[in-house]
């Protein structure tokens, strides 16, 4: 009796795990729907509240690969028909607000942030769930909801104010990774500036690897949404610019990361066009940034590190990949549960390095593996990554997402933005 138990139980994780995507046009219409909450607690309890629910004119991704099958991200959204029972739609996540509950801050008080996810817009009746991972990184329902698509309570509103820009088109955008570029403190004296800063960044996304290679699954958008000053808030030189975005350096009380706690205009900017991804162009040359992973994108657009620093946040926002490097912290304690692995894909504590990519380290390499000349150009497991010095590895010397000093991904990066811009492109 025990044997067939788990025998079910193996066939239905198996058929969960890996079922066929559904197909969209039986489930879905060709627009997306907003789900809009706030998200509060601190770093023992997290709540979601429903805000609103929004219909929007396009929906960018795919019409194919509904099924998330990465499991990558903090968060996850699923829609389900309206038993519960079948699976629509998934989608990996992460947040500021889950960076916010590693702060001093959040030991001391409850806070909450504005959050969106969108998916496909349903035609009948469907539930739509969020849950978010605990310690040992399973997930737990966090926030259930059922959606009637019908519903007079859906805003629908048209705003129609911004001109937009193609700035490179390869096809129809459910088969295409679409990025739209959004500005903040730019004015409308800066939008040929804009215009040209567009497609000075587009040259330096093209310039890496896999991108270059697969320029043709790529669309470029951008969205004349001007500010009404030039710049961006930088709180510790009391420098406060009335922007559209309301982007700010100095996010949890570091110099040069660059965010907006206003998702829900940067939300309503980018549905103007169809898109997998936000990036919001900043116009300063301060150093700095900030990418979170199927959340959105920031980047300085006159630094001299600017280029790199772009595709950079890149790797975090479209492919949850870590950094590589050390930053703030002494003991892999204060940020992990050393008993388990971290869910990025591109750092291990080698709890079990097996599920990451010890199948691509020859066999003389040792684990861990010593930073010198001998393996500069091996795969391994160096010690530093994720930002902390010890017990936190990552697989090469460097790596886009460890320094400015190179424009490379390293492999396992490399795979794994590959693997998910044909996700997207299929
Ligand atoms: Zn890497």
């Amino acid at each position: 009796m025990k044997k067939q138990y788990f025998l079910l139980t193996g066939i239905i994780f198996f058929g969960i795990s890996l079922s066929a995507q559904v197909n969209f046009s039986k489930y879905f219409i060709d627009k997306s729907l907003r789900f809009d909450y706030i998200i509060g607690g601190n770093n023992k309890e997290t709540k979601v509240y429903f805000n609103k629910l929004k219909e929007e004119p396009y929906w960018g991704g795919s019409e194919k690969n509904l099924i998330d099958k990465f499991n990558f991200g903090d968060f996850r959204v699923s829609v389900f028909d309206s038993t519960g029972n079948t699976l629509l739609y998934s989608r990996g996540y992460s947040s500021l607000y889950v960076e916010w509950i590693d702060t001093e801050e959040a030991k001391q008080i409850s806070k909450s942030f504005y959050e969106s996810v969108v998916v496909p817009f349903p035609k009948q009746k469907v539930l739509i769930k969020i849950e978010m991972r605990n310690k040992k990184n399973i997930f737990n329902t966090l926030f259930e909801m059922p959606v009637n698509p019908n519903s007079v309570s859906i805003i629908k509103d048209k705003q129609k104010k911004y001109s937009v820009q193609k700035i490179k088109y390869s096809g129809n955008s459910h088969k295409k990774l679409d990025i739209v570029i959004i500005p903040d403190g730019y004015t409308k004296n800066d939008s040929s500036k804009f215009h040209n800063d567009c497609k000075r960044f587009m040259g330096y996304f093209f310039e890496v690897e896999p991108f270059k290679t697969y320029k043709n699954k790529v669309n470029f958008w951008s969205v004349d949404a001007f500010s009404e000053e030039s710049g961006t808030d930088m709180p510790r030189q009391n420098i406060w610019k009335n922007t559209i975005l309301n982007t700010h350096f100095n996010t949890f009380g570091s110099e040069r990361y660059l965010t907006t706690q206003d998702i829900e205009v940067v939300r309503n900017t980018a549905a103007y066009v169809p898109y997998d991804q936000i990036y919001i162009l900043v116009n300063t040359d301060k150093y700095g940034g900030g990418g979170i992973y199927n959340y959105y994108n920031l980047c300085s657009a006159d630094n001299e590190y600017s280029g790199r620093v772009f595709t950079h946040e890149f790797g975090h926002a479209f492919a949850a990949l870590a950094d590589e490097y050390q930053y703030g912290y002494e003991k892999a304690e204060d940020i992990y549960d050393m008993s388990v692995e971290p869910w990025q894909v591109n750092i291990t504590n080698l709890v079990d390095f097996d599920s990451k990519w010890k199948n691509l380290v020859e066999k003389d390499t040792p684990i861990p593996t010593p930073d010198i000349k001998k393996y500069k150009n091996k795969i391994g497991a160096f010690e530093g990554a994720g930002y902390v010095k010890k017990e936190i590895y990552r697989p090469a010397h460097d790596c886009k997402m460890r320094s400015n000093s190179t424009n490379e991904f390293c492999p396992v990066c490399y795979k794994t933005v590959l693997d998910m811009l044909l996700f997207y492109s299929e």
